[in-house]
């Protein structure tokens, strides 16, 4: 275990060497008012150098991260980001620039932002881009609030937004956040969209629909261009989850399955580091008859500048305090320019192939409920492992002694036991191999020893934690 940064501490030890004074050193007090000043020393531990670093890459160690090792937690896209998209959204001119900085010394960075929401307009075949919120469910409520907008400058108030039963959670919670009402729509026993009840529900009284393509199933919706145009009937606006655009780019695109709205998660498909909490992107790419509502300010391009413009009336305002993450459209920017069209195709083609190679390589073990070709994840079951007293949550537990992240455990909702596998293209057929075998270990120990499964895991940190606890009263202090 490691020890607390503290505790490496003694008195003198230092880290830094700042540079030598240049000017009359002046008491702070002449700067500051006293009553501002802090009465005690800051407790700081005194450390050096090699210290802080080993301290730090010890801690990462503890946790599980895709520069350690697989990270299959389906819908979430856990792929390896090429370490080029960090050393350039790190370079100077990028990295030491202020959102409030004036135009005309900003325009390599407008530059940039504009040609990749030309990017994302071209993946998603779509109208227009705005950049600005900063997750994937942020540019679902950005787009909930552009559907809204829609029907108000109609002179309508829509009620109600459709949200199939296998939705990711966010849809339900963004359609509530703009104030609709959500009903939800069954699966068939293909895990699609039952298209009579969809009939049955979609109303004038209806704003839109929200769907995930491919569903969190994994599979792609199959009835889509009928749903779409069910919904296009009723003047309804048909909203596609684009978290999942890792399975797509390049052979289809929402544009062209007749969708209205769009999000993406750059995070996830455009390859920037996630997963703790750290900035994320979430763009919306929209129809042109929805184009005027998107967040200001817009990216102009005027002859060879770049302008900033708030002149959209009709926009929903802004979503974000300045005009997004931005480290995260560099890394998004590199990522694409770096593959093109081709290399993104590559992309989608083996996210697909790995995910159906594990799928059917694991369905003679664990179940899989709609075991047919599915797109970049899959979803198993643990559902026959029940009758041996194994739950899922004992699957992935003990996945974690492997070095292996779990899968993403008890969604989508509509399976028993669920375990979501996204295996991604970044990881290689020896890779996958590994895997199987793990999972034919684990599913094996299941058998012949059923107790040792419900204490894994055994080599992590921390053994099994009290979720529930560790959320409801949560302590992250060092005691002192
Ligand atoms: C990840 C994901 C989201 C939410 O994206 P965040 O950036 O985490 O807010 C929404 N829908 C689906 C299908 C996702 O996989």
């Amino acid at each position: 275990m490691e020890k607390l940064i503290f505790d490496y501490s003694s008195e003198g030890k230092i880290g830094v060497s700042l540079p030598t004074k240049s000017a009359e050193e002046k008491a702070i007090k002449e700067y500051v008012p006293e009553s501002l000043l802090r009465k005690s020393d800051l407790n700081l531990p005194e450390v050096s150098e090699p210290e802080v670093v080993r301290h730090f890459t010890n801690l990462s160690n503890m946790n599980h991260h895709i520069d350690k090792g697989f990270y299959p937690l389906g819908s979430c896209t856990m792929k390896y980001n090429p370490k080029i998209n960090d050393k350039i959204a790190g370079l100077p001119g990028f990295a030491n620039i202020h959102p409030l900085q004036p135009e005309k010394t900003i325009q390599g960075a407008l530059e940039l932002m504009y040609d990749l929401e030309k990017m994302l307009c071209a993946i998603t075949g779509m109208h227009s881009v705005t950049l600005q919120p900063a997750a994937g469910s942020h540019g679902e409520l950005t787009g909930v609030m552009v559907m809204k907008k829609y029907h108000e400058s109609k002179g309508e108030q829509r009620k109600y937004i459709l949200i199939p039963d296998s939705a990711h959670g966010t849809n339900p919670s963004s359609a509530y956040s703009a104030n609709f009402k959500t009903i939800a729509l069954k699966s068939n026993e293909r895990g699609c969209i039952d298209i009579n009840d969809l009939e049955e529900k979609m109303t004038e009284e209806v704003a839109g629909l929200m769907i995930t393509n491919p569903n969190t199933l994994g599979l792609f919706e199959e009835e889509v261009e009928q749903i779409v145009d069910i919904v296009h009937k009723y003047d309804g606006i048909v909203y596609m989850d684009g978290a999942n655009l890792n399975a797509l780019l390049g052979i289809t695109c929402p544009g062209d399955m007749g969708f209205d709205i769009t999000h993406i998660n750059l995070h996830k498909t455009f390859s920037t580091p996630h997963g703790g909490g750290g900035p994320g992107s979430g763009p919306i790419a929209v129809v042109e008859k929805l184009s005027k509502f998107l967040p200001v300010p817009r990216i102009l391009k005027d002859g060879s500048n770049f302008k900033l413009s708030s002149d959209y009336p009709e926009s929903v305002g802004k979503v974000l305090g300045l005009y997004g993450n931005f480290g995260v459209m560099v890394r998004a920017y590199v990522y694409i320019t770096m593959l093109g069209l081709e290399g993104l195709q590559m992309v989608s083609r083996n996210a697909i192939l790995n995910a159906n190679y594990l799928r059917v390589k694991l369905a003679d073990k664990f179940e899989v409920p709609y075991n047919r070709v599915c797109m970049h994840e899959f979803v198993a079951s643990g559902d026959n492992h029940r009758q041996l007293g194994i739950k899922t949550l004992d699957i992935a537990k003990r996945l974690l002694d492997f070095g292996v992240h779990a899968p993403t455990i008890y969604f989508p909702l509509i399976v028993k036991e669920a375990i979501m596998i996204e295996p991604t293209e970044t990881e290689n057929k020896q890779a996958l191999d590994e895997f199987i075998e793990v999972m034919g270990k684990i599913d094996k120990e299941a058998h012949e020893n059923p107790e040792r499964l419900h204490q894994a895991p055994f080599t992590t940190p921390v053994r099994r934690l009290e979720e529930l606890k560790a959320n409801k009263d949560l302590n992250v202090c060092w005691g002192k």
